[in-house]
């Protein structure tokens, strides 16, 4: 329906698991502050095939580009980036280039002025002709994001010896001090000449030449963030966060017996006793990390629902296996002590659960839709950052109190001890203490997040959405 806005806005997702959820959450928040408006999800015919879109007025039309993985010498499964290991990611990332002439076609064909919001990896669209506007936006947070493509912009980092551990890292933003096991070892050991380097230098020049960039973050949260980012890539910035995929109190599952098993354990818990420990929906540790950290949570005390995945080592498809877990392990945990729940399926109602009254705090990677749910929530986090910008957004998230990093990384050369697991749980669950203080530090984010949507059309995130579509409509009046 054209006739009450005659601007087409069309989404255009990367293609993993983690980042379509957003971007239809962004549709929903569109067409709240214009009803009439239309805006078309574009995506790999598997993509759009897995999605769950509400059955009565669905935010959004679907329109599919042919994608064939195999075609690109990937597995014929390999339909996201959750389907597939690091060493896998830059053809997947190439791959993902030749959806362009059939995007270009799909634009060509829509007759309103259109403006593209892009994920990063597609600023390429940037230049396709035709559009009226283009912005980026960015699942994750303002300093992520904005860290992670300035170390791109500086390699190479593999200079860096043991003697000289933390640095100044970027010439842009010199008050960023990280640590050599903050940056990824495929950053470290990229040479600047290299395909991952080529790859995200080519992203941040896409980025550069886009009209706007929506952040994933709340202004009031993050001005610092914001001025990295802005000064980044030049562009007008706009926060439109939390921009969380699901409202906490709707299930979402294709398990909804699991999850009611598993909301009906939270709920026979006292309020705030439950540690949640969980990686995501793709990251993972070594079989010698996942043994620490059992033990660990044993020890600790804590009941704890945790969302077991296969160790680095096995097959990331891979059903449970007990030999991922210590011997004897299980049978002690959920026997007649009740002390812990594991979610063996890899996957939990992870909305719901931090939503959940019993849910006392987070042991997570840090992914940012897992930050944003915590903290939407007031619950203080155990960090664990494994990859990518997870490992700045724990830095973020420990600099404003509301976190602990309990561990870095899934190399062998990453320590975790299941003293220091245990001792760490122990603490942040504590009433008095840093615990209380990270909880009331958790309590008083949720509020600003909670004010920056305040209503669908009131609150500074609303405003900073409205102002974009302004700007948007302005440019389409010039079309
Ligand atoms: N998630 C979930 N259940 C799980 C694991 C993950 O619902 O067992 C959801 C989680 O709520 C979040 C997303 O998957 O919305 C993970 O996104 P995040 O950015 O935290 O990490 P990623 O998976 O992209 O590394």
């Amino acid at each position: 329906n054209t006739e009450s806005s005659p601007l087409h806005v069309v989404l255009f997702p990367f293609l993993a698991r983690g980042h379509v959820p957003a971007f239809l959450r962004l549709a929903t928040l569109l067409r709240a502050l214009r009803p009439g408006l239309d805006v078309t999800l574009v995506s790999t015919p598997h993509i759009l095939a897995s999605l769950t879109l509400p059955p009565s007025s669905p935010p959004v039309r679907l329109h599919a580009l042919p994608f064939s993985p195999a075609d690109h010498g990937l597995p014929a499964g390999a339909h996201s980036l959750a389907d597939l290991q690091v060493h896998q990611f830059i053809p997947f990332f190439r791959a993902s280039e030749s959806l362009r002439p059939a995007f270009e076609d799909f634009i060509s064909t829509v007759h309103t002025p259109t403006c593209i919001i892009a994920d990063a990896f597609f600023a390429w669209t940037a230049d396709v002709a035709r559009a009226a506007s283009h912005a980026v936006f960015l699942p994750g947070g303002a300093f992520g994001n904005a860290v992670f493509f300035s170390v791109w912009e500086h390699l190479p980092h593999h200079a860096l010896t043991d003697a000289a551990d933390e640095f100044p890292l970027l010439p842009d933003f010199p008050d960023v001090v990280l640590h050599r096991t903050q940056i990824p070892r495929y950053m470290l050991a990229a040479t600047g000449a290299d395909p991952w380097s080529a790859f995200f230098r080519r992203v941040v020049a896409s980025c550069r030449a886009t009209d706007a960039v929506l952040v994933n973050t709340v202004g009031e949260l993050e001005p610092a963030g914001l001025d990295m980012l802005r000064r980044c890539f030049g562009a007008r910035t706009w926060p439109v966060g939390p921009v969380l995929a699901e409202p906490p109190s709707s299930g979402s599952s294709e398990s909804p017996d699991d999850d009611a098993a598993i909301i009906r354990w939270l709920d026979a818990r006292p309020a705030r006793s439950v540690l949640y420990v969980c990686f995501g929906s793709q990251n993972s540790v070594t079989a010698a990390q996942t043994a620490e950290l059992a033990l660990g949570l044993e020890a600790s005390g804590v009941a704890f629902l945790w969302v077991v995945r296969p160790p680095l080592e096995r097959d990331a498809k891979e059903g449970f296996d007990p030999a991922w877990l210590p011997a004897g392990f299980e049978g002690r945990v959920e026997g007649t002590a009740g002390l812990g729940l594991l979610v063996r399926g890899g996957w939990a109602p992870q909305a719901r659960v931090l939503a959940h009254r019993s849910t006392g705090a987070f042991l997570t990677h840090c992914g940012w839709n897992s930050v944003l749910e915590s903290l939407s929530c007031g619950v203080p986090m155990l960090g664990w950052p494994l990859g990518a910008e997870q490992f700045f957004n724990a830095k973020l998230v420990a600099e404003w109190g509301v976190c602990v990093e309990v561990a870095r990384g899934n190399m062998e050369s990453s320590k975790v001890t299941r003293e220091a697991v245990a001792e760490a749980v122990g603490m942040v669950m504590g009433e008095t203490g840093k615990g209380g203080e990270m909880r009331r530090k958790a309590a008083s984010v949720s509020r600003a997040m909670a004010a920056a949507w305040e209503e669908p059309t009131r609150g500074s995130s609303a405003e900073s959405l409205e102002g974009f579509l302004r700007s948007v409509e302005t440019a389409a009046g010039r079309w």
